[in-house]
């Protein structure tokens, strides 16, 4: 089976090996060293020396995390959104009662910073901005950089969802000066869902320090204070801390730099067989993701049956469309434990699918005629 979703990714088979240990004690010496191990090695893919706390959970919880630790009811919030995940995170800051105005840009396209820009001018009342980094529906990454640095500039607190970019895009948390950043484990990271990771900026903890927003489970500063005895507030998934300490190897062995190198590599590769293939990609291709590629479901070709069929004919599993995009895309994860010749399988399974769903390349013909 190829998964080729975007998360939960596939895992290494020491990484499978590692969570058939037996349990420790989580309040013991052995766990400890791995939680002091694990931070430090997260904290370097974040390019951060914030604090990074590890909370159980899927990454929407980091995403709740950010906001009830940072913000109170009443809360003005500019959530920028590009698509499902963009919407997700203004909804959950809207449920616990802050003051969401949405700035929505076109599915497929990136944010613009001047827009924020000028939001942000208009209404100086805002406390915070919500960004996702990389739209995981849609197969487009923000321009970050250029986002945080109007997002500073105006002195608000930013909070990033990049649960399914750091690890595999850079993100320079600090330089940046993003204040909260939320990843999950089942995305680039070669470990199974169930683990999320926040950082928290000087900012970030002034702000919480007068949030009022209900929080128990996700209580970050709980989360801290267990942090300095190397443990978790409540019992942690001891078993993807097992997990999450070889992957981190892994990546470290890799190396830092070249495990970006290779994301962009595969994208790249990615994007060349599906414009071969006489596909259409559907991002903006100078913001296309570098772990996800979103293409166009062909005219006169069923978006349903045609992952169906890669499924069960091929053993190629990605994912279709979100929401509004149902059966108008279909998306390739290409994050975390992968290779080109992943792709090239993908690849191959389409160019034998899709004439058999009534799919006629247009390059097919010109390469003929
Ligand atoms: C996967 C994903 C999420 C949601 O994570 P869950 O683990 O399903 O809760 C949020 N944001 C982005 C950008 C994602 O890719």
């Amino acid at each position: 089976m190829n998964l080729r979703i975007p998360g939960p990714t596939p895992c290494p088979p020491q990484v499978l090996e590692a969570m058939a240990k037996q349990m420790i004690n989580h309040r013991g010496p052995e766990f400890g060293e791995i939680v002091r191990d694990v931070t430090a090695n997260l904290r370097a893919f974040f390019q951060t020396r914030n604090d990074l706390l590890i909370l159980t959970a899927s990454g929407s919880g980091g995403m709740e995390a950010a906001i009830v630790n940072t913000l109170s009811p009443g809360d003005k919030v500019l959530a920028v959104s590009i698509g499902v995940f963009g919407e997700r995170f203004a909804r959950i800051a809207g449920i616990y009662g802050a003051d969401v105005t949405r700035l929505n840009f076109e599915w497929g396209k990136p944010a613009d910073p001047d827009e924020v820009r000028r939001a942000l001018e208009a209404e100086p009342r805002y406390k915070a901005v919500l960004v996702t980094h990389n739209e995981t529906s849609t197969g487009v990454t923000n321009d970050l950089p250029a986002i945080a640095k109007v997002v500073k500039e105006h002195g608000k607190l930013l909070l990033v969802d990049g649960i399914s970019s750091v690890g595999s895009i850079e993100i320079k948390t600090d330089d940046w000066g993003c204040d909260v950043v939320v990843s999950g484990s089942q995305k680039g990271w070669m470990v199974p869902p169930g683990l999320v990771f926040v950082t928290m900026s000087e900012q970030a903890w002034r702000a919480e320090a007068e949030a009022k927003m209900p929080r128990f489970y996700l209580d970050v500063a709980a989360a801290k204070r267990y942090l300095e005895k190397d443990q978790t507030p409540f019992t942690p998934a001891v078993s993807l801390f097992y997990a999450l300490q070889v992957a981190l190897r892994m990546m470290d062995e890799e190396g830092r730099d070249n495990v970006f190198d290779r994301h962009a590599k595969i994208a790249q590769h990615t994007r060349e067989g599906v414009k071969a293939l006489g596909l259409q990609l559907f991002a903006d291709e100078r913001f296309a993701s570098n772990t996800i590629t979103a293409v166009r479901v062909p005219e006169g070709v069923d978006g349903k049956q045609l992952t169906k069929v890669l499924r069960e004919d091929k053993g190629v599993v990605v994912s279709g469309g979100q929401q509004s995009l149902e059966g108008k895309i279909f998306r390739i994860g290409h994050l975390g434990y992968v290779t080109e010749a992943d792709i090239d399988n993908v690849m191959a399974a389409l160019a034998e699918v899709l004439p058999r769903l009534g799919f006629r390349s247009s390059v097919g013909i010109a390469a003929k005629s």
